[in-house]
């Protein structure tokens, strides 16, 4: 009997072990249980939060892009085309003047790829001035001059400016063609008109400053809209005759009517350089466009103190930027 006894607590004592046993580790399974369940929510919580953000920021960004193409749709053109002048101040026919208010809209909108630019390093800023020569050319040589800046200037044919080419030329610039006539519905009504337009002021050039010019802007840049000419064909023509194009991937917004102080300039300008290493920066040299000028000496000291950077005319050899190819 008490062997039996002795035998059988033991017994029983291994059942009250593993029950207590068995409930400890239910225990332990149901704070698991619970730590999962918690752990759960709070991820739950944390993507619920990241999924209402994203919403958010996609509503947001759609926003943005309605303002865009509403802003797009409604470009800053000039309540009449009556008030438009070309590039010597001088009317022009309702055709023309809808063709500047047109380029001069697209001058400055236009938004450069970025990806476009591969280079990297020393950042390179060109600044060109298109249209000149004018009253203003004398200042802006000037300003470069007292600074020690080379830039680059597409000019188009004018008589009474023999000096200011010569010039540009003496100083360093890089004298580079724009057009002739710059009356877009003239040079862009064939290819052949195109062609005699800017041979006209090759030659002209040449007679006045000995330069072989062969760098080229198309007047409103070759994402222009208003050619009746497929662009790639004057390209193609370019190419030809050992000529290269560029465009501009910085505007001021100097275009011609729409009236920029100086800061605004300075600022479209600097603001815009620092998404390029390749920095075509798009100015005007034309009689009336004072604040163009005005802006000149911020924008070069800004740039000059900035280690990373350099002022460069344009050459043969620099990157091509062109907003069509
Ligand atoms: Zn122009």
């Amino acid at each position: 009997m008490s062997q039996e006894q002795e035998h059988v607590e033991p017994e029983e004592k291994t059942a009250q072990k593993f029950a207590k046993e068995s409930r400890n580790i239910g225990n332990i399974m149901n704070t698991f249980l619970l730590i999962l369940v918690f752990m759960m929510l709070c991820i739950c919580t944390v993507l619920l939060v990241l999924v209402v953000n994203l919403n958010k920021e996609v509503g947001s960004i759609n926003t943005k892009l309605m303002a865009l193409q509403t802003s797009g749709n409604q470009p800053e053109v000039y309540e009449k085309t009556e008030d438009v002048v070309d590039i010597n101040g001088s009317s022009v026919d309702q055709t023309e003047a809808a063709d500047i208010a047109e380029v001069d809209a697209l001058e400055n909108k236009l938004v450069w790829d970025e990806n476009a630019d591969q280079s990297s390093g020393i950042r390179r800023v060109y600044l060109t001035f298109d249209d000149g020569p004018s009253a203003n050319t004398d200042r802006i040589l000037d300003i470069l001059d007292e600074y020690g800046v080379k830039a680059t200037f597409f000019v188009v044919g004018k008589e009474n400016y023999a000096q200011q080419y010569r010039r540009i030329v003496e100083d360093g610039h890089t004298l580079a063609m724009h057009s002739y006539s710059h009356v877009y519905g003239d040079i862009y009504s064939s290819l052949d008109a195109y062609r005699q337009d800017l041979e006209k002021l090759r030659s002209f050039l040449y007679e006045v400053t000995g330069v072989e010019c062969s760098i080229v802007r198309f007047p409103g840049g070759s994402s222009n809209t208003i050619s009746r000419v497929d662009m790639h064909a004057l390209i193609d023509y370019l190419d030809s005759e050992n000529m290269v194009y560029f465009d501009w991937n910085v505007s001021s917004g100097d275009a011609s009517g729409l009236h920029r102080s100086a800061d605004q300039i300075a600022a479209n300008v600097l603001d815009n350089i620092e998404k390029y290493n390749n920095a075509v920066v798009l100015m005007h040299d034309a009689s009336g466009k004072n604040t163009t000028v005005d802006a000149l000496p911020t924008i070069i000291e800004t740039l000059l103190k900035s280690e990373d950077t350099v002022l460069l005319p344009i050459s043969e050899d620099t990157v091509k930027v062109q907003h069509i190819h």
